[in-house]
C-alpha cells in the first residue's frame, strides 16, 4: 500500500498558530473582529487570510525572526517526519499560511524531507501583505488554497491519505481523506459528523497509534 501524509501546519505542526501570534503581535486593529466574522460563517477562508494578513504591520525580516525565535513545534513532529522517511513515505505540509513564516520556522528546527504546498507572500503598492494563492480550486471559492484537492490528487496516484489537522480548513480534506488524526475544532466537526478520526495532543500519540491503525488500515 503506498501511503501519503498530509499535514495542516498552523496549530497542528506548530503548538500555536503562527499567523494568531504575528496578528498578536503585529495586528492592527480590528483582526479579531474578521475572526468572528469568519467563524459566523460571514467571511470564506479566503477572504478572512487576505483581510488579516493586510493588517499585520511588519516587515518580510520582523516576520522571518518573530517565527524563528517564537514559534514552538508540537511536540514529536521531528521524530514523526523522520519515522515516515523511514519508511518512505512521503509527507506534505498543507497550509492556508504563507511561506514568509513557515519557511523560517521549518528552517529554523531543520525540517527535511516535506513537500510544501501553501500560499506566497506578496506586497501591494502600500506595502502591506497580500496572499498569492498557486493551489486554488477553480470552482470553490471557501479557501486560498485548496487542501482538499491535494488529499484528492495523492489518491488519484493510488495513494492512501493520513490527513492530520486542527481547523477549520481542515474538515473539508479530512472528510476525503482516507484516515484522519484530528485535534481541537476539527476533532469537534469530525465528532459531530460522525466521521471516524483519531483524537492526538502531540505527534508522539500518532506515531504510538500509527502502525497498528495504518499499517492495518
Ligand atoms: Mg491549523
Amino acid at each position: 500500500m503506498d501511503v501519503a501524509v498530509v499535514v495542516d501546519f498552523d496549530g497542528t505542526v506548530t503548538e500555536k498558530a503562527v499567523s494568531y501570534m504575528l496578528l498578536e503581535r503585529y495586528g492592527r486593529p480590528g483582526w479579531r473582529d474578521l475572526d468572528r466574522q469568519y467563524a459566523e460563517g460571514r467571511l470564506t477562508a479566503r477572504e478572512v487570510i487576505a483581510l488579516q494578513f493586510s493588517m499585520i504591520d511588519a516587515t518580510d525580516r520582523e516576520i522571518d525572526e518573530f517565527a524563528r525565535h517564537h514559534v514552538q513545534l508540537r511536540p514529536g513532529f521531528l521524530e514523526f517526519v523522520s519515522h515516515l522517511r523511514g519508511l518512505g513515505y512521503p509527507v506534505a505540509i498543507t497550509s492556508e499560511g504563507l511561506d514568509i513564516y513557515i519557511d523560517p520556522v521549518l528552517d529554523e528546527n531543520s525540517v527535511e524531507y516535506v513537500n510544501l504546498f501553501y500560499n506566497e507572500a506578496r506586497r501591494d503598492a502600500d506595502g502591506r501583505l497580500v496572499p498569492y494563492y498557486p493551489h486554488p480550486d477553480m470552482d470553490c471559492e471557501e479557501c486560498g488554497n485548496c487542501k482538499s484537492g491535494l488529499v484528492k490528487a495523492l489518491q488519484k496516484d493510488g495513494n492512501y491519505v493520513v490527513f492530520i489537522g486542527n481547523g477549520r480548513t481542515d474538515v473539508c480534506p479530512a472528510r476525503g481523506a482516507n484516515m484522519v488524526f484530528a485535534r481541537d475544532m476539527l476533532a469537534r466537526t469530525l465528532e459531530e459528523e460522525g466521521k471516524p478520526f483519531i483524537l492526538f495532543e502531540d505527534f508522539h500519540d500518532v506515531m504510538e497509534a500509527w502502525d497498528s491503525v495504518v499499517a492495518h488500515g
